[in-house]
């Protein structure tokens, strides 16, 4: 794969570049940079950000937003050395109700952000997924999995507009030798997801904090595993500034079945709620676990917080905001 000579940052102070710094993830790192002396200019059009998450940067200088929906040309005046392109609804439950803006900001909103790259030299990540996999027949999963995708079913729009994203980056890469990093984000969790965003984790806790029925869909034997967003956000980082160009899962391999999560939740909030089980949405993948051995090499990294701990956290910022 051609490589290029980095010159480093433009400046003492790095600058990076968010897209969907006002999401769960984009928020926790914009703050990670921010703490780690970048400049950060943040992008997003609040479709499933929230102001709440960026509110506590307001008067700090090193922060600049952008009110934009990065389909549309991002034009930026100043040298960037980092972007890291986060901005997609994520959520089941969202990307049903925005099939078009999903696909479209995996498509033009990466391809505005790798022009962008490319423009100012800058190294650009991008967020990806484990949904790549779709429903997958490879377990755990490896970064070698080319996976198992229903292109015309629900989740199609997210998957597939996600590897179309891997492979602009990939092409932008080989092409115009822009520095490319690819992480495949699997389930994770924390502070900041919103309460209704329809993901296991907000829909179980709302309810078990409010005594609901926890809704469990199927019969709750498919599994997926939990990683804490500060553990992520730190793998991500180092995946940034790491030589690795090939994609990097970073997650959790702690697997657990969708009843068993239920059941830690009712524990973990004292919760006098029941389950209850819905019928299982159309090609809900039936494992996910991923395989990090490749984030364990290059990057040295692997997740520290374990489920009751991170649990512990985000059950004190819901308890908060019911
Ligand atoms: N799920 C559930 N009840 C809910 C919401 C989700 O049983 O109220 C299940 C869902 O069917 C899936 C798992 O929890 O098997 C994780 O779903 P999520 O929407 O968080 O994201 P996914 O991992 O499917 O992308």
């Amino acid at each position: 794969m051609p490589k290029r000579a980095r010159p480093g940052p433009h400046s003492t102070q790095p600058c990076s570049v968010v897209t969907g710094a006002a999401g769960f993830l984009g928020s926790h790192l914009t703050d990670l940079l921010l703490a780690r002396g970048h400049k950060v200019i943040g992008i997003d059009n609040f479709v499933t950000g929230s102001v709440n998450n960026i509110s506590h940067l307001g008067g700090n200088s090193h922060f600049k937003f952008i009110q934009q929906d990065v389909t549309e040309f991002i034009f930026l005046d100043v040298a960037v050395d980092y972007i890291w392109h986060f901005a997609s609804p994520a959520s089941p439950v969202d990307y049903l109700e925005l099939p078009i803006q999903t696909l479209k900001v995996g498509s033009l909103g990466t391809h505005k952000a790798l022009g962008l790259a490319k423009h100012k030299k800058a190294r650009f990540l991008l967020a990806s997924t484990s949904e790549i996999y779709g429903d997958p027949l490879v377990h755990p999963q490896i970064e070698e999995y080319w996976g198992n995708v229903n292109t015309i079913g629900p989740r199609g729009c997210y998957d597939e507009a996600k590897r179309f994203s891997e492979a602009l980056a990939m092409a932008y890469h080989r092409e115009h030798q822009v520095e490319t990093r690819i992480v495949r984000i699997f389930n994770t969790y924390g502070p900041r997801m919103r309460l209704h965003d329809g993901r296991v984790v907000p829909a179980f806790l709302s309810q078990a904090l409010k005594n609901k029925p926890i809704t469990v869909f199927g019969d709750g034997r498919q599994t997926r595993s939990f990683c804490y967003f500060s553990d992520l956000i730190e793998g991500i980082y180092r995946l940034m500034l790491s030589d690795h160009e090939l994609p990097v899962n970073i997650g959790n391999p702690a697997e657990m079945t969708v009843l068993e999560f239920a059941k830690e939740i009712i524990r973990a909030t004292g919760s006098k709620s029941k389950i209850t089980f819905k019928p299982l949405p159309q090609d809900d993948p039936k494992q996910r676990r991923p395989d990090i051995s490749r984030a364990r090499k290059h990057l040295r990294w692997e997740p520290k917080v374990a489920l009751p701990q991170g649990l512990v956290k985000t059950i004190d910022y819901f308890r908060q905001r019911l």
